[in-house]
C-alpha cells in the first residue's frame, strides 16, 4: 500500500509511520517529492490491508492510504514514482540516460570480444553484452562456450573497459555467471522460470530481463517483480519482440507495449531492435522509433563478421553499421531529451 503524507507533515510523522510499519515486519521505501512524502509498504497479507490502512491513516501527517492493486508491487510506479537509475558497472541506464549495450550475439573467441568491444566502445556503447550460455531453438545449433565464454568476456573488460552483460540460463550457472557478469541477463525463453529469477535477484548482481515473447506485459512486469522480492532492485526490462501472425520480421516489436510497461514501473526499459526484426537492416530504424518513443537503452547484436557468426548473423550490425546508428541515435536522444 501507499501512504500519502500530508504536504505539512514532519519528519518525526514519518518516522512514526516508519517505525509502525517495521514493528508489523513491512518492507517499505520513501519517495520525497516536492509536495508529498510518499511511503510504499509491501508485505500487508490480504486480510489485515483494510485494518492496517485505517490504522495508519489516523496517524499524525498522514495524508491518504492506497493500497496497491496490481500483482506488482514493489516495480510499480504506485511504490515509487520516480524513474530510476540503474548501474551496469559504471553505466547509467534509465532516469535520463539513455544506454547502450552492444556486442555479438555469442561469444566466440577472445579476439571477437576484443575487437567488438573496442569497436563498439569507440561508438559510443556503454556495456558490452556476448552470450557464453545460449538458449538456441535447436539442440544441434551452436550452444555457446560455457565458462569459456566468460573467459572471454573478462579478457574484454580488461581490455575496453567496457562493463559486461551476459545471459544466465540455469539456476546452477548463477554463482558463475555473477562472478564475471556486471548485468545477469534472463532470456525470453526463462522470462517465467521463477527459480532462476528468484536466485538471479538474490545473487547481488543487477538483472536484465527480457520480455517472453508470449508473454503480456502483465506477465513480465509480474515475472520482474520476482527479482524485485528476492532482493534485486536493480533491474532493467526489455522488450525485444513479440511472437504475432506476421512472419516478415523474425518477431513484432511491441513499442506500445514497451510504452505501456514504462507508465507502470519506474525501472528502466531498454529496446532489442536486432531480435525484434531479425534483419540487420530493420535494425537503425526500429532503434531510432524505440529512443524516440522514450526507451531507456538500446540492446544491439554487432559482429565484426556478421556473414560468420555462430548464431544471429543475420541480424548483426558491423561495427561501421553500428557506428553511423550511434550518432543517430545521439540525434534522436537530444530530441527527446535524454543523454547518452
Ligand atoms: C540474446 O540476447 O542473444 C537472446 C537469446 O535473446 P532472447 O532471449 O530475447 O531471444
Ligand atoms: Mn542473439
Amino acid at each position: 500500500m501507499i501512504i500519502v503524507m500530508a504536504p505539512q507533515s514532519t519528519e518525526e510523522h514519518i518516522e512514526a509511520v516508519v517505525e509502525r510499519l517495521e514493528q508489523l515486519g513491512y518492507e517499505h521505501h520513501i519517495s520525497r517529492g516536492v509536495q508529498h512524502t510518499i511511503i510504499g509498504a509491501i508485505g500487508a497479507p490480504e486480510g489485515e490491508k483494510e485494518m492496517l490502512a485505517e490504522q495508519l491513516s489516523v496517524l499524525p501527517g498522514v495524508d491518504n492510504v492506497v493500497p496497491i492493486l496490481k500483482p506488482y508491487k514493489m516495480i510499480s510506479r504506485e511504490h515509487n514514482p520516480r524513474p530510476a537509475t540503474v548501474f551496469i558497472g559504471d553505466a547509467a541506464i534509465g532516469g535520463g540516460h539513455l544506454g547502450v549495450i552492444a556486442g555479438p550475439c555469442s561469444v566466440e573467441s577472445r579476439e571477437q570480444m576484443i575487437q567488438t568491444g573496442t569497436a563498439v566502445k569507440a561508438a559510443g556503447a556503454c556495456a558490452l553484452r556476448g552470450g557464453a550460455y545460449k538458449p538456441r531453438t535447436s539442440p544441434y545449433s551452436f550452444q555457446g562456450l560455457g565458462p569459456e565464454g566468460l573467459e572471454y568476456l573478462a579478457a574484454a573488460r580488461e581490455t575496453t573497459g567496457l562493463p559486461l552483460v551476459t545471459e544466465v540460463m540455469d539456476v546452477r550457472q548463477v554463482e558463475r555467471v555473477a562472478e564475471v557478469a556486471d548485468c545477469m541477463q534472463i532470456g525470453a525463453r526463462n522470462m517465467q522460470n521463477y527459480d532462476l529469477l528468484k536466485e538471479a535477484g538474490a545473487s547481488g548482481k543487477p538483472v536484465m530481463l527480457k520480455r517472453g515473447f508470449a508473454a503480456t506485459v502483465g506477465e513480465w512486469l509480474t515475472a520482474t517483480e520476482y527479482i524485485a522480492s528476492s532482493g534485486c532492485l536493480d533491474i532493467i526490462l526489455c522488450e525485444r519482440g513479440i511472437r504475432t501472425f506476421e512472419t516478415t520480421t523474425r518477431f513484432t516489436m511491441d513499442i506500445g507495449g514497451m510504452v505501456a510497461a514504462r507508465r507502470e514501473t519506474y525501472l528502466p526499459i531498454v529496446a532489442d531492435p536486432s531480435h525484434a526484426t531479425g534483419l540487420s537492416s530493420l535494425v537503425p530504424a526500429v532503434a531510432l522509433a524505440a529512443v524516440a518513443a522514450g526507451a531507456d537503452g538500446l540492446l544491439i547484436e554487432v559482429h565484426p563478421r556478421p556473414d560468420q557468426a555462430l548464431s544471429d548473423g543475420p541480424q548483426s550490425l558491423t561495427p561501421a553499421a553500428f557506428a553511423d546508428l550511434m550518432k543517430r541515435i545521439r540525434r534522436v536522444a537530444e530530441a527527446v531529451g535524454v543523454e547518452v
